[in-house]
Formats: C-alpha cells, sequence, structure tokens
C-alpha cells in the first residue's frame, strides 16, 4: 500500500502514519523526520536545512525530492509506504508522479486532514508542553510564532498540492478535528479495512 497524508502541520498526520505503519507494515516516509536526522547528524544537507527548518521555512524542492528518491528506493520500502510531510509543493507532487510511474507504480490513496487552523495553534501549545513533560525535546520549530510561519509555508505552497490530486480524482477528504480514534477509522472505511 502506498499512500500520502496530506494536511497542514499539526494536523495529525504523524499520529495517524504511526497507526498505520503498525497496521500495514509499511514504512512511514516523514520527510521532516530524514531532515531533523540530517541535521542531527551533521550531514551536508543537515546543514543546508538546519536554518530552514528552525525558521519554519520549506526547504528547498530539490533537497526533498532528492531525498525521497533514495529512501523510496530502499528495501523496506518495497511493501509499501506512506508519506508524511511530502510533497509539499506542486512541483514535490509532479516529481513523485513522475518517480513512482517512471516504477510502475501507483498511489492506493491520498488523503487530506483537514482541520480549523486557527485550533492549530493551541494543539502546538499542547505538544510542546507534553513533550516537556514527558522530558523529551521540545521541536524549536513548534514554538507558535514559528508554526504560524510554518502555517504560513503551508497557506502559500502547499496548499496547491490538494487540488493537484484533486484533479487526477485522486483525493479522500476527512475531518482532521474529529478525536484521535474517529479520524483512524475513517482511514480505514477509505483504506476498505
Ligand atoms: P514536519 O515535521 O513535516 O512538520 O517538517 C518540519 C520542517 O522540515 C518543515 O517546517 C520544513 O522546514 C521541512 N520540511 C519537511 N518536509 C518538507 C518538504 N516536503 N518540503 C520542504 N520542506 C520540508
Amino acid at each position: 500500500m502506498r499512500l500520502i497524508l496530506l494536511g497542514p502541520p499539526g494536523a495529525g498526520k504523524g499520529t495517524q502514519a504511526t497507526r498505520l505503519v503498525q497496521k500495514y507494515g509499511i514504512v512511514q516516509l516523514s520527510t521532516g523526520d530524514m531532515l531533523r536526522a540530517a541535521v542531527a547528524a551533521g550531514t551536508p544537507i543537515g546543514l543546508k536545512a538546519k536554518a530552514v527548518m528552525e525558521s519554519g521555512g520549506l526547504v528547498s524542492d530539490e533537497i526533498v525530492i532528492g531525498i525521497i528518491k533514495d529512501r523510496v528506493a530502499e528495501p523496506d520500502a518495497a511493501k509499501g509506504f506512506i508519506l508524511d510531510g511530502f510533497p509539499r509543493t506542486v512541483a514535490q507532487a509532479e516529481a513523485l508522479e513522475k518517480l513512482l510511474s517512471d516504477q510502475n507504480l501507483k498511489l492506493d490513496a491520498v488523503i487530506e486532514l483537514q482541520v480549523d487552523q486557527e485550533a492549530l495553534v493551541g494543539r502546538i501549545v499542547n505538544r510542546a508542553e507534553e513533550a516537556k513533560a514527558a522530558g523529551q525535546p521540545v521541536r524549536k520549530d513548534d514554538d507558535p510564532e514559528v508554526f504560524k510561519t510554518r502555517l504560513a509555508a503551508y497557506n502559500r505552497d502547499t496548499a496547491a498540492v490538494t487540488p493537484f490530486y484533486a484533479a487526477r480524482g485522486q483525493l479522500s477528504v476527512i475531518d482532521g478535528m474529529k478525536p484521535i480514534t474517529e479520524v483512524a477509522a475513517s482511514l480505514d472505511a477509505i483504506l476498505g479495512s
């Protein structure tokens, strides 16, 4: 199974992806996680991405398309994958389309978690507080001001990805403001399980 979860930062893509990974035995490909790992390891990509990520902006298409291309080619992605945080621009969506069609692969579903953006800032404040309480590091970009920049980047560059898939008849939309279990049930209904 190959699927894409779309939706603004804080919509719950990561939470739902983690559950789907367990359920279907596929891998979660989060460009955000991969970039954070590159930053932590101090790789050339990490060095380039660090400041952009900390400010809440988008890393260049060239970099993220490159890392996704390499990651999709790894053996553990052969069974299927969930893309979380990618594609974030129409150029990335086009590159993915080409990458998959070159390998005769198809997406099974593209699912948008639709959320109330006003409520997202509150969610992000909670995420930061929960991480702190659990003794985990708080993501620098979960600072409310940086988060607003991330939302602005979403509205400027990523919102156009949804119509890209709608135009291809591939898009399903679910209400991401519902409790986690209800969102999960809606996802399962779309995935036919
Ligand atoms: P995320 O964990 O998906 O919220 O991503 C954290 C940050 O990584 C984003 O705010 C961007 O700076 C960067 N990033 C992650 N995925 C992408 C992408 N597909 N395109 C551009 N930048 C990305």
